[in-house]
């Protein structure tokens, strides 16, 4: 149903509006909305005021006084666009000094910057494995490291969510175990809100000498003392995890995205990663926003805080409703609702109450998982959570 045959004008047409009208049958079809307001609490949308329940701006650096003048100052200086890749003229000292600081504050030895994440994972992934190799993905990981493993060619294995022991017996059963391999996993699950048992990760990876790639998009500047993510709060160093990647556009309140390791791990990106290699650099002006955004992560343990108290008062309210929410301690807080009918429907009827927070459906979760996906700001005020604790008890006894 998702390919389009190529069957002639006409035919591709008649196959597209079949397509449409069967995913909206389906309660799969999707629509762009469009803000006409910063990155808030509230916002307007399509030309009303909602208060906002599903922004990755955790920590509400992506509208922060401090960030935007950095921005502005940076781009009185460099202009806007960077010119080319970084291989060529397009690396300037504002990259490299935020190149060095992620790695500094990730405890590693160095950094490399990326565009954005889903092109982070794909060029760390396809430079590393190749045909042949074999990488073991958890089930429930982002759909960026699932193309990247389609990508780099290896056979790829999927091992039950968050079930070290299953991929033990994935690699037990596999034909050739000295064969080159990685095992990759989402740090905080994106549709979840779960960690990856990172630790227990690490001794499979070890036992198995295989690469270990966590992608940490929705636990950098949360998790840990100093923000730098669940491997900080894990207590787990680069011999640990030899390949962390982290998004600059949730937390951080920017855009990009970065891989930190060793120093012959960054070099041989730069030599091998295509993503890296074939594409323009992001604007100084982000990479100079982004610094001072880090510095903001690792000052402000209040925002962190403040996370953790309105993610405690939100998951008191919801047992009181005797609504049940998904094991997560983190900013994202989804509600299960099994079918995309239901999901559409609640999620409409907060959108009716002012309340914005999106029904997560297939293909970006599995067929009967779908949910509400709520996340949580430092902007965010406890009057706003009673305000959605409110909204979801009208909604779910109307839906019983
Ligand atoms: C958002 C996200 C990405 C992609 O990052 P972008 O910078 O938005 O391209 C990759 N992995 C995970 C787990 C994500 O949530």
């Amino acid at each position: 149903m998702s390919k389009v045959y190529d069957q002639g004008m006409k035919n591709n047409q008649t196959h597209l509006s079949a397509y449409l009208s069967e995913r909206k049958k389906q309660h799969l079809y999707r629509s762009v909305k469009t803000s006409q307001s910063a990155q808030h609490p509230i916002m307007q949308i399509d030309g009303k005021e909602y208060l906002n329940f599903c922004s990755n701006d955790y920590l509400g650096l992506a509208n922060h006084p401090d960030i935007v003048t950095a921005f502005k100052q940076a781009a009185d200086k460099y202009g806007v666009g960077s010119g080319s890749a970084h291989l060529i003229n397009g690396h300037s000292i504002e990259h490299q000094k935020l190149e060095e600081s992620l790695a500094e504050f990730t405890g590693r030895e160095k950094a490399l910057l990326f565009s954005n994440g889903y092109m982070a994972n794909l060029g760390a992934v396809s430079a590393l494995l190749d045909r042949g190799d074999f990488l073991y993905q958890d089930r429930l990981n982002h759909a960026s490291l699932i193309d990247a493993g389609l990508l780099s060619r290896a056979k790829m294995k999927r091992y039950k969510h968050n079930d070290n022991d299953h991929l033990n017996t994935l690699y037990a059963k596999a034909e050739n175990p000295s064969q080159n391999s990685m095992i990759v996993t989402d740090g905080v699950f994106s549709m979840d809100g779960d960690q990856a048992p990172v630790k227990e990760l690490t001794q499979t990876a070890k036992q198995q000498q295989a690469w270990l790639m966590v992608d940490d998009a929705h636990g950098f500047g949360v998790l840990g003392k100093t923000g730098a993510g669940l491997l900080e709060q894990q207590n787990l160093n680069q011999s640990d995890v030899p390949i962390l990647m982290a998004t600059l556009g949730k937390a951080c309140g920017t855009s990009g995205a970065f891989i930190s390791g060793s120093s012959e791990l960054i070099e041989y990106l730069i030599q091998s990663a295509r993503t890296f290699i074939y594409t323009t650099a992001m604007p100084p002006s982000i990479a100079a926003a982004t610094l001072v955004s880090l510095k903001i992560i690792s000052n402000d343990n209040w925002r962190r805080e403040k996370l953790t108290a309105l993610i405690t008062q939100f998951k008191q309210g919801i047992k009181e409703l005797g609504i049940e929410l998904m094991p997560s301690n983190t900013p994202i807080q989804p509600i299960m609702l099994g079918s995309s009918e239901l999901a559409l429907k609640v999620s409409q009827e907060l959108n009716d109450q002012g309340i914005l927070v999106t029904a997560i459906r297939p293909p970006t979760v599995p067929d009967g998982f779908s949910r509400l996906r709520i996340t949580f700001s430092a902007n965010h005020t406890e009057q706003d959570v009673q305000w959605l604790l409110n909204g979801l008890e009208k909604v779910f006894q109307k839906n019983k």
